[in-house]
């Protein structure tokens, strides 16, 4: 397959950001009723390059005050053109933002890459993806029916899908624009009107695709962002009464958190929490390609991906030759800063390498096999940034921490077992049940993990095999309910029956 070359656009940005460490004109106000704003506070923050640890740009801190005039705002725009808008008019627009985002992906990519750390192509894959997803929910606007029910002859019953309201979206730093889109474009094709609050450690794309999403036609105080702590910002907006929807991405331990903010109101919400993913390979699999997906599925985005699979559950007749090939593809991942597109990028912060490194080094002590990795590093070129190298843990007892708890970051856990009955018992072995891949030529041992592995969703063959049309979601503590395809599509709108007497 050959590569695009990177256009001249791209490479002007790449060296922009490289040369002066940051980029002008990145977006440092929140977007409320189409308009900059700065803090009711006066507050500021900053964001960091976790690539080279240094604060590159500063945003406004919000807090309830500008939370409140947000939802001020989307409340009107409900009731105001947004409601009068067709369906078909609605998916233009969607449509226009789409083909926004494409022509602005060069720079959402670099801004993504400063601001989470990922590499560059990880990023732009993420601006392609959130272009599809606007042009997804686009071509859905107009073919969300309601039913007709048969009450026979004397009646005529229907149903019709409102949208739920305002919408509060919650999104996290490992795919700040992916996120922010697969929320947010679902909302608008069923009529709601947003209000958005990216992480704090990455708050400048969202902003950027509000203000495309204005750009491309949407009424002004539709889709609103405003940015700042989850403390101060995100917890105002989750407990805010004008709220009719809550869309949280995210810990297990902040998803409680709005869980409990949402009850008082009885708003409706959806959970996408952690993960801590099995991939099952089967002793029959095809050993080249499940090592290389095996690979992409825990080191893309450095392990930060709530569905990363984090465990790998492998048939003891492979074990070590499957371990011994993950760890040398695993060993030659170079690390680097997200720009120059090295093997692995860095780790999201300096608390989170923290974080990362303990969880490492209390498996070390309990007496885990190192197998690669297991430590912190530095970009090699410049001695700076937040890295840890790609690790591969190993002869864990199932009980242990490293495989019971998200770590979210480059870290695989191996666990061997003997037959499916184990690998089921394993896979199934966690509090978690987000997502799990299976990898076997076996027909039938595939779809009996399938069906028996409690997921909201399994990849067989290809760890991410799917795209936005595609349901995603976890069951017990990975959450409940579904973001991406006509799932959340519905989950935006509510259903209001009208039954009538014709007679
Ligand atoms: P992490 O611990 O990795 O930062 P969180 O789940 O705390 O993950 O953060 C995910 C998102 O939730 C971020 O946008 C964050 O600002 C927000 N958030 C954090 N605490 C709260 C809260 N109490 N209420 C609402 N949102 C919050």
């Amino acid at each position: 397959m050959s590569v695009a070359r990177p256009s001249e656009a791209l490479l002007a940005l790449v060296h922009e950001a490289q040369a002066t460490g940051t980029l002008t004109g990145l977006p440092d106000k929140h977007l409320i009723a189409g308009v900059a704003q700065a803090s009711a506070s006066g507050a500021r923050m900053e964001t960091f390059d976790a690539g080279t640890g240094r604060a590159f740009a500063a945003f406004a801190a919000g807090g309830p005050e500008d939370v409140d005039r947000a939802v001020t705002v989307a409340q009107a725009a409900l009731r105001g053109p947004w409601r009068d808008t067709t369906p078909a008019q609605r998916g233009r627009i969607l449509h226009r933002v789409a083909q926004l985002i494409r022509s602005n992906a060069d720079r959402l990519a670099v801004v993504e890459c400063l601001d989470s750390g990922k590499r560059l192509v990880e990023a732009q894959g993420d601006v392609a993806g959130a272009a599809g997803c606007f042009e997804y929910y686009a071509g859905a606007c107009d073919k969300h029916e309601g039913s007709s029910i048969p009450l026979g002859p004397d009646y005529l019953a229907y149903t019709l899908n409102e949208p739920v309201g305002v919408t509060a979206h919650i999104i996290p730093w490992n795919y700040p624009l992916s996120t922010a889109a697969r929320g947010i474009a679902p909302a608008l094709a069923a009529g709601c009107t947003v209000v958005a609050k990216p992480a704090e450690q990455t708050p400048l794309t969202a902003l950027m695709l509000a203000e495309i999403c204005l750009q491309a036609g949407l009424p002004a105080g539709v889709c609103n962002v405003v940015t700042g702590t989850g403390a101060d910002a995100g917890a105002a907006l989750v407990r805010h009464p004008g709220i009719h929807h809550i869309s949280f991405t995210g810990s297990v331990t902040t998803g409680i958190h709005v869980m409990q903010a949402a009850a008082p109101n009885i708003t409706r919400l959806v959970l996408e929490l952690g993960g801590k993913s099995p991939v099952v390979v089967l002793a029959d699999c095809d050993m080249q390609a499940a090592v290389e997906s095996v690979l992409g599925a825990i080191f893309e985005n450095a392990g930060q991906i709530c569905s990363a699979g984090s465990r790998l559950l492998v048939a003891r007749s492979i074990h070590g030759e499957f371990v011994q090939r993950v760890a040398d593809r695993a060993r030659a991942l170079t690390l680097g800063h997200g720009l120059r597109n090295p093997g692995m990028g860095p780790v999201s912060s300096e608390a989170h390498l923290r974080k990362i490194t303990g969880y490492v080094e209390r498996a070390r002590q309990r007496g885990a096999e190192v197998v690669c990795g297991g430590r912190a590093a530095t970009d090699p070129q410049t001695g700076q940034g937040w890295f840890f190298a790609p690790t591969l843990l190993d002869g864990l007892q199932p009980t242990d921490e490293a495989v019971q708890e998200e770590i979210f970051g480059p870290v695989l856990c191996v666990q061997v077992f003997d037959d499916l009955d184990e690998a089921l018992a394993l896979a199934n072995g966690t509090r978690f049940a987000l997502v799990a891949g299976v990898f076997t030529r076996d027909f039938g041992a595939a779809h009996r993990l399938a069906r028996d592995i409690d997921a909201g969703q399994v990849y067989i063959n290809e760890y991410f095999a799917g795209g936005i049309s595609v349901p995603f979601g976890g069951n017990r503590q990975s959450g409940f309910g579904r973001e991406k395809g006509l799932e959340a599509l519905r989950s935006y709108s509510r259903t209001k029956s009208v039954a009538a007497l014709i007679t």
